[in-house]
């Protein structure tokens, strides 16, 4: 598997479609690549029958993507995620063992990339799962893969890759890395990287953000080299 080449297609994906915030926006990305979705249960009973047992969750058929809606959130967007993997990723219709592997190298990533657990400063899967909408065995594979990805940065540097992902998630504005947009649903104001769905009590007159954390020192030196210094 060629994992550098199927990281380059995720950062593809968000650039492309400006993806700015997880969990991920499936309409907008199925958008930008002119896929359409449609439930098992679009037709008929025959047809549904037909669809349960191509696969239990979802597959491609004829350049669409077919989803069984009966599942939890958390699998579907999982089952999105890998079918968008097979297509981004051109695989054949011929489906091997190491054709669905990557498919689900690239839906683990795409659905909660690394450098943004970090940021995120999750603690464990239930962070993983509740921030990015991954079902608890999806976010135990990320949060463990994550710890590897971690302790690689910590001794070696980020590659170029997640370089090219700090940069397209850093916001100007925020001054910060920002992997989570939604609005206050009490008074529609803009939360960023922000954990609660309404500001409750906190409606201060400006953008609320968490505060960050000190960040490890060894990453923010590296981080301030690359990105202020010879990048
Ligand atoms: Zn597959
Ligand atoms: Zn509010």
């Amino acid at each position: 598997m060629d994992r550098k080449y199927i990281d380059e297609k995720i950062l593809e994906v968000f650039q492309t479609c400006n993806i700015k915030s997880f969990p991920l926006n499936f309409d907008v990305i199925f958008k930008y690549y002119n896929i359409t979705c449609f439930p098992y249960t679009y037709k008929d009973e025959n047809f549904r029958e037909f669809c349960l047992k191509m696969s239990d969750d979802a597959f491609c058929w004829k350049g669409l993507i077919l989803y069984n809606e009966k599942v939890i959130p958390g699998r579907l967007n999982f089952s999105f995620a890998h079918e968008l993997g097979h297509i981004v990723l051109q695989h054949s219709q011929n489906r091997s063992k190491n054709i669905e592997q990557e498919a689900n190298y690239f839906a683990s990533r795409l659905l909660a990339p690394r450098i943004a657990i970090y940021y995120a400063k999750c603690k464990n899967l239930n962070d993983v799962s509740n921030l990015f909408g991954l079902t608890n065995e999806a976010a135990d594979y990320a949060f463990q893969d994550f710890r590897r990805w971690h302790r690689h940065i910590t001794y070696h540097k980020m590659n170029e890759i997640d370089k090219a992902m700090y940069l397209h998630f850093y916001d100007e504005k925020h001054k910060k890395f920002v992997y989570s947009i939604k609005e206050c649903g009490i008074c529609g104001r803009q939360l960023i990287n922000f954990s609660e769905s309404s500001c409750l009590s906190h409606h201060i007159d400006r953008t609320l953000y968490e505060q960050p954390d000190p960040l490890e020192q060894s990453l923010l030196i590296a981080e301030n080299k690359w990105l202020y210094g010879d990048l």
